[in-house]
């Protein structure tokens, strides 16, 4: 059987290194339009931030080799033939499939794609984004920097760049940082603390409206208030698309069945893949890390097996880049809000019928693997909830108040 790849990113190299941890000895394909081993895009800013470059390939430069895979890079997948099960790449070459992984990403959405072409602006989602960056900022010794988007990625582009000792402007469409993955005061708690803690100069309500440049270098950005922002460089971090459209003809993203499968021949997992959450059941693309490993899992599974069958999705988000001030958020922000706020710390739990909807936990988030479990296991906690957010506690009393066994 021959095993083909659309992509080369997280999601394939967990289904490539699965098939051939699980024995699986056939012929493996996979076609990405970068030129690299798999990369991990969540530690691409610690690479911008001053890390090693190295670091980022997570599962080994060698990848290639070690797994024994035959590596189209450079060729983008511009049409998947299901019927005769063949993919065709932009130079207009192909490829046939006995079975294919369709795990494509997604991609930065440009509210002015045109003004990429100007020196200084950039995106912030590939490693490629990440070097061109890093060349930009030791070429011309960048000193200020504007990020235009402060959800997660924005504030994980800013605070990557503060690390780099550049002075950051976040301009945000919204009422607070965090927009998706907080609600209204637990968005307006982080804000405000990262302004204070990062010394960042954080525009809410506001969207860039224009570039400033001369002779093609950027030099400084209008926003929608009518303020102007002298600077080099723009950082575009405003929100991404499924990159779906060579299988399916839309950017909507690919629906699956609880085997990942598309369609009998053809897999999908990750940032393109629609599934369903785990909990409510909401079908929808959850975009993180942890759902494309298991989805990746379960789909090489199934290939191998023949059996096996995805959970569903959580809409997990944990920031806790670059700063030692975490934010994690989990699930939906609806029901009955119980809050508790000391100092730093500022802790909210939803319940529904007794049991976590979602929490959104900042500043110390020692106790967000109990409440996960909870969340998860749909076990009731209203009975002890108020006491346990409520207090400074270490580890073993949180397991106890919560019912876990001792450590
Ligand atoms: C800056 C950044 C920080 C992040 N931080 C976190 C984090 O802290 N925690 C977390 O859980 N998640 C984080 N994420 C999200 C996480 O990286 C993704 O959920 C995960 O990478 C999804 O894996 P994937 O394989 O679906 O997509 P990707 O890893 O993006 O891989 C997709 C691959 O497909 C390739 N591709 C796209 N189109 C084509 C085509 N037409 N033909 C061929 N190849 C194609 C792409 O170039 C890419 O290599 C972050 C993402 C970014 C961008």
């Amino acid at each position: 059987m021959k095993i083909v790849t659309a992509g080369t990113g997280m999601a394939a190299a967990e289904f490539v290194e699965q098939l051939r941890l699980e024995g699986f000895d056939g012929e493996i394909v996979m076609i990405g339009d970068e030129d690299f081993p798999p990369y991990s895009p969540c530690v691409i800013p610690f690479y911008l931030a001053g890390e090693s470059l190295d670091t980022v390939f997570w599962k080994g430069k060698d990848f290639y080799e070690k797994y024994r895979v035959t590596a189209r890079l450079g060729e983008p997948v511009v049409q998947v033939d299901t019927e005769r099960q063949v993919i065709h790449t932009a130079d207009g070459k192909t490829e046939g499939y006995d079975r294919l992984f369709y795990a494509t990403g997604s991609h930065s959405w440009y509210p002015r794609p045109d003004w990429l072409g100007t020196k200084g602006v950039f995106g912030f989602k590939t490693l490629g984004d990440m070097m061109a960056i890093d060349r930009y900022l030791k070429d011309q010794h960048v000193t200020e920097a504007v990020v235009f988007g402060g959800g997660f990625i924005g504030v994980d582009a800013a605070l990557a760049l503060k690390t780099r000792g550049v002075n950051v402007s976040l301009v945000h469409r919204n009422t607070r940082l965090l927009s998706q993955m907080t609600d209204e005061e637990g968005g307006q708690f982080a804000t405000l603390k990262l302004a204070q803690k990062t010394g960042m100069d954080i525009r809410l309500r506001t969207i860039v409206e224009e570039i400033i440049h001369r002779n093609g270098q950027l030099t400084g950005v209008r926003l929608s208030d009518g303020r102007e922002i002298a600077t080099s460089l723009l950082i575009l971090s405003i929100g991404v698309t499924p990159n779906s459209d060579s299988l399916q003809g839309d950017d909507k993203g690919i629906c699956s069945n609880e085997q990942m499968l598309a369609d009998s021949c053809i897999y999908t997992a990750g940032d393109v893949a629609i599934t369903r959450h785990a909990v409510d059941g909401v079908p929808s693309i959850y975009a993180n890390y942890p759902n494309a490993m298991r989805q990746a899992r379960v789909a090489a599974r199934h290939l191998l097996h023949g059996e096996g069958s995805y959970e569903g999705s959580l809409n997990t988000t944990v920031l806790r880049k670059h700063i030692d001030f975490p934010v994690i958020s989990v699930g939906s922000f609806s029901g009955e809000a119980i809050t508790w706020q000391q100092g730093d710390i500022w802790r909210r739990v939803y319940l529904v019928d007794g049991m976590i909807n979602g929490y959104i936990i900042i500043g110390d988030t020692r106790l967000s693997g109990y409440l996960y479990q909870h969340y998860k296991d749909r076990t009731r906690v209203d009975g002890t909830i108020r006491k346990l957010i409520s207090s400074h506690r270490h580890d073993g009393q949180y397991r106890e108040m919560l019912g876990f066994a001792a450590a």
